[in-house]
């Protein structure tokens, strides 16, 4: 039973607090966004989340037991998030969303930070771009479609998160030297 009282119940006086960025209420609590795996301070500036996602926290060392993350802009324990940590923020996010379209701009959102730093810091330690990556996911996925399904080729470039099909297959074809269909075809003869 929650009563009145309970710390970790988001009462309209805390969503308003997040709402408004509102600085008075730091370190009286904390919020983390379950989307996201990233908690906050009331005050951060970072896209007001979804309200059914926000989980109430009194201080950062629950949120952090629960496996949030502290966010890289508002800094909720104090701390910089080590750019590795944040780097797996943006990965585990393509790695779940990869059919969804994704800027840069939008993942700047999710993982709170400036996209023009996001992207040096992606680049320096996965040793390839935000852009890259998600295109690896998107082709790994298709691959496993093609493989394992009947799907058409248009049928898969959307489910993997490419909008139009000429450039999904262009794609492809850059990344593994075959057509979608060439693809299917060989693991059909088994070469
Ligand atoms: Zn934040």
């Amino acid at each position: 039973m929650l009563d009145r009282d309970d710390p970790e119940l988001l009462t309209e006086e805390k969503w308003q607090a997040i709402v408004r960025n509102d600085e008075s209420h730091d370190f009286k609590f904390f919020y983390a966004v379950t989307s996201t795996g990233i908690f906050c301070r009331p005050s951060c500036k970072s896209k007001v989340p979804n309200r059914d996602n926000v989980r109430i926290f009194r201080n950062a060392e629950q949120a952090m037991r629960e496996e949030f993350r502290p966010c890289k802009r508002c800094k909720p324990t104090g701390e910089r998030l080590p750019d590795r940590e944040w780097v797996g923020i943006m990965t585990d996010y393509m790695d779940k969303n990869f059919a969804e379209p994704i800027t840069l701009t939008d993942l700047a959102e999710v993982c709170h930070g400036s996209p023009y730093h996001l992207h040096r810091t992606f680049k320096r330690i996965m040793d390839m771009t935000p852009a890259e990556y998600l295109q690896n996911i998107r082709i790994e996925k298709a691959q496993d479609y093609l493989r394992n399904t009947s799907k058409s080729a248009r049928e898969i470039g959307s489910l993997v998160g490419f909008q139009h099909t000429s450039y999904f297959i262009t794609v492809f074809k850059r990344r593994t030297g075959c057509t979608p269909a060439e693809y299917r075809q060989q693991r059909i003869d088994g070469r």
